[in-house]
């Protein structure tokens, strides 16, 4: 409890630095919100391996506390039920902001993306911690630049049906780089391309997640419009490993952290047809309106300044992922015997 009162400047140099041993640190106290997700999570868990000291704060709106339940009752962990869009009082080193319901059925995102950073940044400032944003490739909505650099700056509606998600994200960016310059806060932006892995929410409506369930479910793979549109998708511990460098690295970004490798819809239809069961079929379906036609990122930026570089391909990626969703679906018995 007593280093809880150490400044936030001097820790970096502590650990395992020169510290007198009662008052050495096994490492950063960070807050994760969004913590009981999909990516949060993950992050969580390379957080603890590492030695810090973590803070979930999730209202388990898109979340499951399954996903950090080997966590309790270690002492490092702690878990708290709240809603980023209330103002919270905590002390830590750095914080990872993820709170968001990430997936496209969800629609009231905006609420969180504003007033839910906006308190994170305020939390931020009181303390002096450094503050990482997950913002979303989103950003850049129906791209005119292909593949997408950081410095384009988009092409979104602002009145869409998806709007609450992308111009959110967009308004989340501004106000971090708002704090950054007008209170001096140390901050962090990633944008994040497509990801998919173990714990993704099952019927959340990404598509990766749909076509896993679904051929599991001996359920025909729905394609939305005509499948040709493109997406790069991203193997989970590869964002983590970014995200993780980005905030301990000296620049603010934004980075572009995705995986390259483009697939139409149509192409991940056939990959997981690969992997699960071949005789899947296809079902097409009207597409949502607004849906971008491309994504693929540049990532020459966070190879060149963070030395990141996603490792994971989608042929490997995926079975790991299926291992998971079968074992969710169907349970551990069926597990067993497949
Ligand atoms: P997720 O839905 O699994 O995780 C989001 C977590 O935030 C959930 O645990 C949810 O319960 C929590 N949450 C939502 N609203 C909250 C609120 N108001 N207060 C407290 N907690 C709240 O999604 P994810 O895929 O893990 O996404 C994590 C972050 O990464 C999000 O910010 C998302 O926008 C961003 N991102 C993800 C992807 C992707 O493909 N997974 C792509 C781009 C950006
Ligand atoms: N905030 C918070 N925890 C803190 C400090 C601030 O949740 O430890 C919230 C605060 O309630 C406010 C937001 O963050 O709604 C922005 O705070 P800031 O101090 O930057 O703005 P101000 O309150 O001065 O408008
Ligand atoms: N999609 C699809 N079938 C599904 C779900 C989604 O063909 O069951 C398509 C969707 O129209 C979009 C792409 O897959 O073109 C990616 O959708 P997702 O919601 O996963 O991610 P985002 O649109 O946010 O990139």
């Amino acid at each position: 409890k007593h280093l809880a009162n150490i400044a936030h400047p001097s820790l970096h140099e502590s650990v395992g630095g020169k510290m007198p041993l009662g008052l050495r640190r096994r490492g950063l106290r960070v807050l994760v919100t969004g913590g009981a997700g999909f990516v949060g999570s993950h992050l969580v868990d390379r957080l603890m391996e590492r030695g810090d000291s973590v803070i979930v704060v999730d209202n388990f709106f898109t979340g499951r506390k399954g996903n950090v339940a080997h966590h309790l009752g270690n002492p490092r962990f702690e878990v708290i039920r709240h809603d980023v869009v209330e103002p919270i009082l905590l002390e830590v080193d750095q914080i990872y902001h993820l709170a968001c319901p990430a997936s496209p059925v969800h629609y009231k995102r905006h609420k969180t993306n504003v007033v839910g950073t906006l308190n994170m940044l305020g939390l931020a400032k009181r303390i002096g911690a450094r503050f990482l944003l997950t913002s979303t490739s989103e950003v850049y909505g129906d791209p005119l630049q292909h593949p997408q650099v950081e410095t384009y700056w988009g092409n979104v509606n602002p009145i869409g049906v998806r709007s609450c998600y992308d111009e959110g994200k967009r308004t989340a960016e501004t106000l971090t780089m708002d704090y950054h310059r007008g209170a001096n806060l140390e901050v962090r932006i990633a944008r994040i391309f497509n990801t998919y892995g173990p714990r993704m929410c099952i019927d959340d409506g990404r598509v990766v997640s749909n076509f896993v369930a679904q051929a599991l479910r001996k359920e025909p793979l729905t394609v939305y419009g005509d499948g040709k549109q493109t997406r790069s998708f991203q193997y989970v511990s590869d964002l983590v490993e970014g995200l993780m460098k980005l905030m301990e690295g000296e620049h603010i970004g934004p980075f572009n952290l995705g995986n390259p490798g483009e697939f139409t819809m149509l192409e991940l239809a056939k990959v997981v047809q690969d992997t699960i069961d071949s005789s899947a079929s296809i079902e097409y379906r009207p597409n949502t309106a607004d849906d971008p036609h491309k994504r693929k990122p540049d990532i020459t930026r966070a190879k060149e300044l963070l030395g990141w570089e996603p490792k994971v391909p989608l042929h490997e990626g995926l079975p790991l992922m299926v291992t998971d969703f079968r074992k969710r679906i169907f349970g551990d018995q069926e597990e067993s015997t497949t």
